[in-house]
């Protein structure tokens, strides 16, 4: 058997990377055009349905936009796709092996960089968001597996607790009112909460004499503290379980056409009546606090929505998804960094979105590359797809000296080599590797 550096490999692109060609141009060029057939798949969706959850009807110019979107964001995943396996072969060209950072993360930084450049400067922020999720929860994969972290019992409850504190006490401040997560807010807690003092509602159903109808003058509410928590409460349960099972019904429609008891069935699913409890609980409990704080100190001040926010985030106890709790996560952080600019406390970075994608997702192609098994399995999915499963065709057994168990999840992967086209020394340690396969 040959044994190689636990920090090099002398195998040649073909050999470790595009084992299904042994010809980098044909390779790069293959997975570009790939990425840009599965990028018109997904982004005519996505384009064609937000222009029909708009409600209106595009006219002639908007189809031409549409158009035109749909094939930038195609050509800009084409764009990621080709440059990737381009740049994998220049850098084992320039540095005559491959390494840990230089078989994913370096060729990677250099097509994302490249890549984000070709798409419109508008998406570059939702992107750069929606990858720093991913690699986030990528990042803690790799922390536990290499044991440098011991999972954190109910962490994703604090991780979401203190991001509802930061994002409940931007909502109270914020001027930024036609933001996404401002209307939802609003939506969750009701326009009462974000009303100053002075513009609270004068008429108040007359006060009663028994607890359920008592309210603290300074309550935005008309009825009693008791009676709205419990209002809330009813109306967002509800809320929360229709719009959870609406989104299954869309979503299993031609399951449903097929066989109609099927609807019974989704309707009667626990996770309807588990993603309800988390809305109804959240928001209960966020004006609940809020009402006893008022009580507690006689005032209404903005920093009430702190304290509420923390305590609202247990709520998510009932719905526990880590991708949803990061993601709200990062998105309060791009708005808090947002408010800082505005504020004069932090500085506009130019070019900070790209960046920031760049470096994200050469993160998820070096766990791709090198230790798939810590990856989002609907990443590696997504990978998949978009480059027609040549992801899953690299040499990782051979990657293996790196230390990484880069086959781990794949370790019945038999490549097909055209023998003019490999090394002898490869050919040696083929043979080495032939009780493996
Ligand atoms: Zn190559
Ligand atoms: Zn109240």
């Amino acid at each position: 058997m040959v044994a190689f550096s636990k920090h090099y490999l002398p195998f040649s692109c073909y050999e470790v990377g595009h084992t299904w060609t042994p010809f980098c141009p044909s390779a790069s060029s293959g997975v570009g055009l790939s990425c840009f057939e599965e990028g018109l798949k997904i982004y005519s969706s996505v384009y064609l349905l937000s222009a029909l959850l708009s409600g209106k009807l595009p006219n002639i110019a908007q189809c031409k936009r549409i158009f035109s979107s749909i094939v930038q964001s195609s050509f800009f995943l084409a764009c990621n796709g080709f440059c990737f396996i381009g740049a994998f072969c220049i850098c084992r060209q320039i540095f005559g092996r491959f390494g840990v950072l230089s078989s994913g993360f370096f060729p990677s930084f250099i097509a994302n960089l490249i890549a984000i450049l070709v798409e419109r400067p508008t998406r570059r922020p939702a992107l750069a968001i929606y990858v720093t999720n991913v690699a986030s929860e990528t990042i803690y994969n790799q922390l536990v597996a290499r044991r440098f972290l011991t999972p954190i019992p109910h962490g994703d409850i604090i991780i979401f607790s203190l991001t509802l504190a930061g994002l409940f006490r931007w909502f109270q401040a914020t001027q930024d009112r036609n933001n996404f997560l401002f209307k939802l807010l609003r939506a969750l807690v009701g326009e009462g909460e974000i009303r100053s003092p002075s513009n609270l509602p004068t008429v108040k159903t007359p006060p009663g004499k028994g607890i359920w109808n008592k309210s603290h003058p300074l309550c935005p509410h008309t009825q009693g503290c008791l009676q709205n928590s419990f209002q809330v409460l009813f109306k967002r349960f509800l809320c929360g379980w229709g719009l959870h099972a609406s989104v299954s019904a869309i979503l299993s429609f031609p399951l449903i056409m097929r066989k109609p008891s099927n609807l019974l069935l989704l309707l009667k699913g626990m996770k309807h009546v588990r993603f309800g409890a988390f809305i109804a609980s959240l928001a209960t409990i966020y004006q609940a606090v809020c009402c006893a704080l008022r009580w507690l100190q006689d005032s209404n001040r903005k920093s009430h929505s702190i304290l509420a926010g923390l305590l609202a985030g247990i709520s998510v106890g009932f719905y526990r998804n880590s991708t949803l709790i990061l993601y709200l996560a990062w998105k309060t952080l791009e708005v808090l960094y947002y408010e800082g600019i505005e504020a004069g406390y932090l500085m506009k970075v130019p070019g900070f979105a790209s960046f920031l994608y760049s470096l994200s997702t050469s993160i998820l192609f070096h766990a791709a590359v090198m230790e798939p098994h810590n990856l989002k399995p609907s990443y590696w999915k997504f990978l998949m797809k978009i480059t027609g499963s040549r992801i899953s065709q690299l040499n990782r057994t051979s990657l293996d000296c790196l230390g990484l168990q880069s086959s781990k999840m794949l370790p019945n992967f038999n490549p097909e080599y055209e023998s003019n086209h490999i090394s002898d020394q490869f050919k040696l340690w083929l043979q080495g590797h032939k009780d493996e396969y």
